[in-house]
């Protein structure tokens, strides 16, 4: 069965997609994770980042005749643990084939990967968009090496070749065409950053390389074939995918509106100007010549050495946020908010631990916590606030020593720098609750003497007019009354 029959058949039953102008929109990703291996898939050469160019490229790297490939297994065991995080078959044996393609940074002329039997087979990520739950499906993720990098040195009119990310361990992870917008699609990408860097495969930085998008976009009307796909190539961050993404649907739209077919080609996105454009047509397999590497012995991994990964791997960020489900009540939304990142999981854990109401605390973070990150673009391991204090603030709202509003001032002091110690930031800022009840009663004696119409029409049935007893309260007591005391107070006085 060809390719583009395999992925029409996997779409039959699916429910359609949201639609744009009419069309129904259908994206599918290839993502290349650079694994975190200190060496080369087939060398011993480093993968470090930022070195002087050709100076991490060994013998190997450099196809100099003789040399031979040998597998690293620091990086098939990484592939393993996405096998394993994602669902997905790890099979006992997988085949390394020579892609043939003529380019500068290439040295060997091919570029070694798996074609027909993958490493990793199906599998899929689930995540949340808004509150509803997606499932992309995973074709597969196959072990490959990186190639070399052409830098074009305008100043002096000339080009040069940098084979130090030459042989540097891929996992390429191709995913069914199950998307169904721009934002489905950033979402699934920001999910598998998630889970490959938790699982501390690859170390996900966009910048560098370390976590690069394919994203192929199709747009057909709804119940058609699929349409055909243009590839916007090497998306490397989340902003620039989305943007790509966006404007990629509207010229596809754009050009059958206009009675133009579309054309399969490998596009790429222009930040600068906002647009696509054509790189290459779109090689077919056949143009690779594929077959079975004879430098490399199928790759064969036994069931002992994937319970041995399986025994390594952390708690995944899906059953963690099941478990906060189960131990502390929190909603499947906010356990997902969660656990974005361990570090926020760990957070959240150590606010618990000092003796944080849960769901206040996931309340705080996923709030208050998380628009100040967002706002100052930093993590929350950058949070000026700790967990502990979090927690200490949490406790002094619990005890009836501050309201919320008051504990949102005292918040705001932690953060700016302006103190570090609640009760000393409690007391300068006079935002103590009352607590004694003697002057409480006073201030609800006094107010009821002079509202004698809100009595009246409270005891005719209205509730609005006990609700402006409170505020009146409220506001005699300079906001430090606990509502709650307050209320009860004038409901005992009112009979
Ligand atoms: P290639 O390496 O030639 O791009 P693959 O078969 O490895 O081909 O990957 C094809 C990718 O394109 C997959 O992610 C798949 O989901 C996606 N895809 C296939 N057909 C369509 C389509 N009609 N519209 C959008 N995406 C598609
Ligand atoms: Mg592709």
């Amino acid at each position: 069965m060809s390719a583009a029959i395999s992925f029409e058949k996997a779409q039959e039953g699916r429910p359609t997609g949201p639609l744009v102008q009419g069309y129904e929109v259908i994206i599918g990703f290839e993502t290349h994770a650079q694994l975190s291996t200190a060496s080369k898939i087939f060398s011993r050469a480093s993968t470090a980042f930022g070195a002087e160019p050709n100076t991490q490229a060994s013998a190997v790297d450099l196809a100099l005749p003789g040399t031979l490939p040998v597998m690293n297994k620091g990086a098939v065991e990484r592939a393993i643990k996405l096998g394993l995080a994602l669902g997905s078959h790890i099979a006992p044996r997988s085949v390394f084939a020579r892609k043939n393609y003529f380019y500068p940074d290439l040295p060997k002329g091919y570029q070694i990967s798996q074609y027909e039997i993958p490493v990793v087979q199906g599998g899929c990520v689930s995540f949340f968009l808004g509150d509803e739950k997606k499932t992309v499906r995973l074709v597969r993720a196959h072990l490959e090496e990186d190639a070399g990098k052409s830098l074009h040195e305008d100043f002096v009119g000339q080009s040069g070749i940098d084979l130090n990310r030459a042989g540097t361990p891929l996992l390429e992870i191709v995913t069914e065409p199950d998307m169904r917008s721009t934002a489905e699609a950033v979402a699934y990408a920001r999910e598998l950053h998630k889970i490959v860097t938790w699982i501390g495969i690859c170390d996900g930085n966009m910048q560098e390389g370390s976590f690069r998008c394919d994203a192929n976009v199709s747009v057909r009307r709804p119940g058609a074939p699929l349409g055909t796909r243009r590839e916007i190539k090497n998306l490397n961050s989340f902003k620039f995918m989305q943007q790509a993404i966006d404007y990629e649907i509207r010229w596809q739209i754009g050009e059958l509106e206009d009675g133009r077919a579309i054309q399969q080609a490998t596009v790429l996105f222009d930040p600068e100007t906002g647009k696509t454009r054509a790189m290459r047509t779109k090689e077919d397999a056949a143009d690779y010549r594929y077959f079975p590497d004879p430098d490399l012995p199928p790759l064969a991994i036994a069931p002992e050495w994937i319970e041995r990964v399986r025994a390594g791997m952390p708690e995944l960020p899906r059953a963690m946020a099941e478990r906060y489900g189960r131990e502390h009540g929190l909603s499947d939304y906010d356990a997902t908010q969660l656990t974005q990142s361990p570090a926020l999981a760990r957070y959240f854990d150590e606010a618990v631990r000092a003796g944080a109401a849960p769901k206040l605390a996931s309340n705080w973070i996923t709030g208050e916590i998380a628009r100040r990150l967002n706002l100052q673009d930093i993590d929350i391991t950058r949070a000026p606030v700790t967990a502990a204090q979090l927690a200490a603030l949490i406790r002094r709202i619990g005890e009836g020593v501050v309201s919320n509003n008051a504990a949102r001032q005292v918040f705001d002091a932690l953060w700016t720098g302006e103190g570090s110690d609640i009760d000393a930031i409690i007391e300068a800022k006079g935002l103590k609750q009352m607590s004694d009840s003697g002057a409480l009663e006073k201030i609800v004696d006094t107010v009821l003497a002079a509202n004698q119409k809100n009595i009246d029409e409270y005891r005719a049935g209205k509730d609005k007019a006990f609700n402006a007893l409170v505020g009146q309260v409220m506001k005699a007591s300079q906001g430090k009354a606990n509502p709650a005391q307050v209320n009860a107070l004038l409901k005992a006085k009112l009979g």
